[in-house]
C-alpha cells in the first residue's frame, strides 16, 4: 500500500442485494448529492464479517425509497447487549456479514412518493423492527412485536418485502424503512441519549404500560444495567416507588443516584425478608439464570413480575405455591408495538426521561463490546455515526 494513496477500506465488503433490489441500485460515491429517487446509496458501516474478527469497517448497499420508504441519516446507534451475542454468533448460526445496531436515531433525508407523514430533516427513530407481516392479530392490534409469522428484526433477519436479503442495522451511515416502523423522536430529546429508548426504553415502558404502573403503586426492579436503569427512570416518570435489588453493593449508590427509593441486596436474607409484600410489580432485566421465589416472596396479593432478560440456561425451578397463595402472575415481555414506542418516547419528553450514556467512535466499538460483557458502562454505549468515515485513518489501517 502506498502511503498517503487512497484505497479501498481494508475489509470493505459490498452486499449483495437480491435481483430485484439490486436492478434500482446504482452504486456511486458515499452518501452526498443524490437527488434521484431510483437511487440507492452505499452506507458506510462497521459489522461482523465472521463470530470471531469483531466489527471491522464495511459497505452496505442501501435500498432506494420505495413509496412508503424513509430514508434516514443516522446520527446516533445504541450498543444493545443482542449485537454482541448476534456479531459474535453466541445466538446460533449466523448469517454474515452482520451490520448490528437496532438502537437508530437520525434525520429525514429522503422519503417515497407516497410518504406524507415524514419529510427531510425529520428526527426520528427505528427499534427493533423493520417489518411484521401487518395481516395478524398481533399486527392489526399494534402488537407487531409479537407478529404470528415473525417480525423482521432490523438486522440479520429475511427482509420478505425486498427480496429476502437479510436486514443490515445501524451501526451505519444510513438506512431504509417503511415508514410503518419508523418512529417521530421529540425534538426536545438529546438524540444520542434518545437512540437507547428504542430498545431498552420501550423493553421495559411496555410492561410497565400494561400492568398499569400508576402513583402510589411500588415497582421492583431487579439488575441494574441498560434495561434496569431504565425500568427505574420510567417507573419514578409514572410516579411509582421504586426499589432496586442488586447482588453488587457497589450499584447501590448508582441505584439512588438513578432515583430509585431504596435498594435491596438480594443475597441478604434478611434484606430479602423485610421486602415481604411490599412489591406490587417486579422487572426483572436480568439475563443469567436466577432464582426467582425469593423475589415472589416480595410481591402483594395480585403482584406481578415480568422477566425481560432470556437466560441461555435453564432458570431454578418456580414453586407454584408462591404464585398460589397471593394470585401472582409470573410473566414475560418483548419490546414493544409501534405505536406504544411512539408513546413511550412523547412520554420521555414530556417526563424529561433519557438514557445514561457513553459516545463512542467506529474504532472503540470492539473495545465497547468487551466492556459491555463485563458490565463495565453505565449504562448504554451509543455509536457516533460521523466516525464512519475516515479515509485517511482507514488507508493507513
Ligand atoms: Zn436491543
Ligand atoms: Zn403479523
Amino acid at each position: 500500500m502506498t502511503p498517503g494513496r487512497p484505497v479501498p477500506p481494508p475489509l470493505a465488503l459490498h452486499i449483495p442485494l437480491a435481483e430485484d433490489v439490486a436492478g434500482e441500485l446504482r452504486p456511486g460515491p458515499a452518501v452526498d448529492g443524490i437527488d434521484d429517487p431510483r437511487q440507492g446509496r452505499l452506507a458506510a458501516a462497521r459489522g461482523a464479517v465472521s463470530s470471531d474478527g469483531g466489527l471491522v469497517p464495511l459497505t452496505v448497499a442501501r435500498r432506494a425509497p420505495k413509496p412508503d420508504d424513509v430514508e434516514i441519516a443516522i446520527e446516533f446507534c445504541g450498543l444493545c447487549h443482542s449485537d454482541v451475542h448476534a456479531t459474535r454468533g453466541e445466538w446460533g448460526t449466523q448469517n454474515y456479514p452482520l451490520v448490528p445496531g437496532h438502537e437508530i436515531v437520525g434525520r429525514v433525508s429522503r422519503v417515497g412518493s407516497d410518504v406524507d407523514d415524514f419529510a427531510p430533516g425529520d428526527l426520528v427513530g427505528v427499534g427493533c423492527m423493520v417489518d411484521s407481516c401487518r395481516e395478524c392479530e398481533s399486527c392489526l392490534d399494534g402488537l407487531e412485536q409479537y407478529c404470528e409469522r415473525g417480525l423482521t428484526g432490523t438486522y440479520g433477519a429475511k427482509d420478505a418485502r425486498n427480496g429476502d436479503s437479510m436486514t443490515q442495522g445501524g451501526y451505519a451511515s444510513s438506512v431504509v424503512v417503511d415508514r410503518r416502523y419508523v418512529l417521530r423522536v421529540p425534538e426536545n430529546l438529546d438524540p444520542a441519549a434518545a437512540a437507547p429508548l428504542l430498545c431498552a426504553g420501550i423493553t421495559t415502558f411496555s410492561p410497565l404500560r400494561h400492568f398499569g404502573v400508576e402513583e402510589g403503586d411500588v415497582v421492583g426492579v431487579v439488575g441494574l444495567g441498560g434495561l434496569g436503569h431504565m425500568a427505574v427512570k420510567l417507573a419514578k416518570a409514572m410516579g411509582a416507588e421504586v426499589k432496586v435489588f442488586t447482588t453488587s453493593e457497589s450499584k447501590v449508590t448508582a441505584a439512588l443516584e438513578l432515583g430509585a427509593d431504596s435498594v435491596i441486596l438480594s443475597r441478604d436474607a434478611d434484606a430479602m425478608a423485610t421486602a415481604n409484600r411490599s412489591i406490587d410489580l417486579i422487572i426483572d432485566t436480568v439475563a443469567a439464570p436466577h432464582d426467582l421465589n425469593p423475589f415472589f416472596r416480595t410481591l402483594r396479593r395480585d403482584g406481578a413480575l415480568f422477566q425481560l432478560g432470556l437466560p441461555s440456561e435453564a432458570m431454578p425451578p418456580v414453586n407454584p405455591g408462591a404464585l398460589i397463595r397471593r394470585r401472582i402472575a409470573y410473566a414475560g415481555s418483548l419490546i414493544g408495538g409501534i405505536a406504544e414506542t411512539q408513546e413511550m418516547l412523547d412520554f420521555c419528553a414530556e417526563h424529561g426521561v433519557v438514557s445514561d450514556i457513553e459516545i463512542v467512535g467506529a474504532d472503540q466499538l470492539n473495545d465497547a463490546y468487551d466492556r459491555m460483557v463485563a458490565g463495565s458502562v453505565k449504562y448504554r454505549f451509543v455509536l457516533d455515526t460521523t466516525t464512519l468515515q475516515a479515509p485517511a485513518e482507514r488507508a493507513d489501517a
